[in-house]
């Protein structure tokens, strides 16, 4: 646990007390302290309730406990403000410009339109703060949105992600937060100088603050379905919502996320940590790639032939997911790699519901035959029954419907008979049969998707049905392939003896674009220092990996090896793999190189099991091992110990078949293949019917 107390506040701009008798209109605050939830309590003037919190707070620091609070206006102003104000793009001293100017006396009356009017006379054009209590007053506010030419953004970073956030510019009207920011920064301006407290992410940057006293922005609406599962008759939606909200973070501190929403990665952290503040609890998207280290690749000296296990440990290892998140509708999330899980904003089923069509009543005391008097009206999904099935009457009810009051037990239509206004059948029933409990598929605020994810149909269906609209997701890794080799040329081109059509680029391109990155086409560079090194920068500027063929290995024309050598960082794995020729493994300018053998069926087989893996780490999507079928082989062959083999293969009649040669410049061997056979690195005798792993390309993502 980060925090001992957890505190929510709903904040209010009202200009006089609130009523003596607790109402909605007031200021709220929920406390949670050391995990136990406390009664809400009303605050009718401002100045009392920060009395309030500074006692909460002095508190707990005399007792060496951590408190954080939070309070739902926004601590900062959309980008832009602050420097405009008081010439530093800094919130903290957009809080001493607010706190220097608004008056807020202890029974509420305040002059914040007169201080948002000065806002909008400090800005050039109409705006950007508008609406008001009196249509006549504050001449340089106006009443309706006619803003235009004040030159700034109409919304901060967060109000972009979070639906529903109102923006910070509109005073006044039905859930407006303008007028509740400019008194609350100015209030809690006092309270920090008064207490200490540290405001996140202002004074803490966007991470784990170290302070006893923390003050945080939130947004209690993420918790509304939480809050209306909880309203009984009689509650005021405010108290059960600070209740629900201090017990929302206390159990994210105690279940160990708290830490990471205190430090979401966010597309403009500067701007975000700085000027605009955020709101605790959102996930955050856009993290700035982070980068690999050049000697990612590194091989510990003296290291000659690496077994194929070791080599993929060391990648993985080596290797981070450097693909960026970002913020995409669920409709369009498939086939993306689920970046940040998906927590169920709604319980799903919300409510109890029909699992057939038939008569909802109340199970208690019956058995034997009965007959319960149909209650008028009927239930049916999406027109549910509002009111009480009355004791000892059933309800008609379909599929779907929401469980009506005053029943718990649904009877088939099939097992009773209808007759005179009532329904007859024999009460053996369980209780609550046919009913679908509410929350019996997810409950609200459960982890239904955990990440990462390679994003399916049905995920998406599940997403939705917990009313998650957006997803997080990875931005596709960008991948550029690169030939090389003065005998290598297009297909189709007029090809001179000794030319090689070049086979390994549309095939690495496909392999790429299945495995659902970007695929950047970088041509082919012949032998020549030049054109390798033009083609690599390109792949570093516009790609995040690159994988190149070719000109792997240390002869004379090996300038991949050559050039990485001289101008980035490499190392030259010598994998006991067969096929395979060595690895070259490098950075250049931070991107990293898959150097590839030229022949085609090892460049296949090694950007399967070796490149695969490496790219889906990068993307993010976790490292991916295939998953293999053991199976009879229905060939012969006696293998030598030291290093592993893959074998062109495909199954027949339930056995593994090879291709008839394993010459490695058989490219029709790969296309007759529907998979690969792994041979392990010891020796070992094939025999008909000897079981042996069998890896479908369907395993590797094909
Ligand atoms: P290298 O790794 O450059 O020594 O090349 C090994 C073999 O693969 C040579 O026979 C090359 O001609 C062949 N090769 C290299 N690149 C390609 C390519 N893009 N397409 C087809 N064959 C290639
Ligand atoms: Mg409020």
């Amino acid at each position: 646990m980060i925090f001992d107390t957890h505190v929510a506040v709903d904040w209010s701009a009202r200009s006089q007390p609130s009523p003596a008798k607790p109402a909605a209109d007031a200021i709220w605050i929920g406390v949670v302290r050391g995990g136990v939830a406390e009664l809400p309590t009303y605050h009718r003037t401002r100045a009392a309730a920060l009395e309030a919190i500074a006692a909460l707070i002095w508190e707990d620091r005399v007792a060496g406990r951590r408190i954080l609070v939070g309070f739902d206006f926004p601590f900062g102003w959309p980008r832009g403000l602050a420097a405009h104000l008081t010439g530093e793009a800094r919130a903290r001293d957009l809080w001493r410009w607010f706190a220097g100017r608004i008056e807020d006396a202890p029974d509420n009356a305040n002059n914040r339109y007169d201080v948002a009017e000065a806002v909008n006379r400090a800005l050039p054009g109409v705006g950007p703060y508008w609406s008001k209590s009196h249509r006549d007053r504050w001449a340089e506010i106006p009443f309706t949105d006619l803003r235009d030419g004040h030159g700034l953004p109409r919304r901060r970073l967060i109000e972009e992600q979070v639906r529903g956030a109102k923006e910070v510019w509109q005073l006044a009207g039905a859930g407006s937060v303008g007028s509740q920011a400019i008194l609350g920064v100015a209030a809690l301006e006092r309270l920090a100088a008064e207490t200490g407290a540290e405001v996140w992410p202002f004074d803490t940057g966007l991470t784990v603050p170290e302070g006893d006293a923390v003050l945080a922005e939130i947004y209690p609406s993420l918790f509304n379905d939480a809050v209306k599962t909880r309203l009984g008759d009689g509650d005021i939606k405010d108290a059960v919502q600070v209740a629900v909200t201090a017990e929302r973070i206390a159990q994210w501190d105690r279940e160990g996320t708290l830490a990471s929403l205190l430090s979401p990665t966010v597309e403009q952290p500067e701007v975000i940590a700085r000027e605009e503040g955020w709101i605790l609890g959102v996930p955050g998207a856009v993290a700035s790639t982070p980068k690999l280290s050049n000697d990612c690749f590194a091989l510990p000296p003296g290291v000659d032939w690496t077994p194929v296990d070791e080599a993929l440990e060391r990648l993985r290892a080596g290797l981070i997911p450097i693909a960026e998140v970002e913020q995409v509708p669920v409709a369009q999330a498939g086939g993306r790699v689920l970046a940040v899980a998906v927590v169920a904003r709604r319980s799903n089923p919300p409510a109890a519901n029909a699992a057939v069509d038939g008569y909802a009543f109340a199970a208690a005391g019956l058995a034997g035959p009965v007959r319960l008097p149909l209650a008028p009206g009927r239930a049916a999904a999406g027109a549910p029954f509002d009111g009480t099935v009355p004791p000892g009457h059933a309800l008609r009810i379909l599929t779907g419907a929401v469980l009506p009051e005053g029943a718990d037990t649904i009877v088939l239509q099939e097992d009773v008979a209808v007759e005179d206004g009532a329904v007859r059948f024999e009460a053996r029933l369980k209780p609550c049969a046919n009913v679908r409990p509410a929350g019996e598929d997810a409950e609200a605020g459960a982890e239904v998707l955990a990440a990462p994810l390679l994003l399916r149909p049905q995920d998406l269906a599940l997403a939705s049905a917990v009313g998650v609209d957006r997803l997080a997701v990875r931005k596709p890794l960008r991948v550029a392939v690169l030939s090389t080799g003065d005998e290598v040329v297009e297909p189709g081109s007029a090809a001179r003896p000794g030319a090689i059509f070049d086979a390994n680029r549309p095939m690495l391109l496909d392999l790429v674009r299945r495995w659902g990155y970007a695929p950047v086409d970088l041509g082919i560079a012949r032998d020549r220092e030049g054109e390798v090194r033009a083609a690599l920068q390109r792949g570093a500027a516009e790609a995040d990996a690159i994988l190149t063929s070719g000109g792997a290995s240390a002869g004379d024309e090996d300038h991949i090896s050559a050039l990485l050598t001289a101008e980035g960082s490499v190392s030259t794995w010598r994998i006991a793999v067969k096929p395979g020729r060595p690895l070259a493994l490098g950075m250049w300018q931070g991107t990293p190189v898959f150097g590839l053998p030229g022949n085609p069926v090892a460049a296949f087989v090694c950007t399967l099991i070796f490149a695969r893996p490496a790219l889906g780490l990068m993307a993010g999507a976790g490292w991916q091992v295939p998953q293999p079928l053991w199976l009879p082989a229905a060939f012969e062959k006696r293998k030598k110990p030291g290093r592993r083999e893959y074998l062109r293969a495909r199954v027949r009649d339930g056995q593994v078949e090879v291709f008839a040669s394993e010459g490695s410049g058989r490219v029709s061997g790969l296309s007759w293949a529907e998979g690969l056979c792994e041979l392990p690195d010891d020796g070992l005798d094939v025999k008909p019917g000897t079981p042996v792993r069998y890896l479908p390309f369907e395993a590797f993502g094909l």
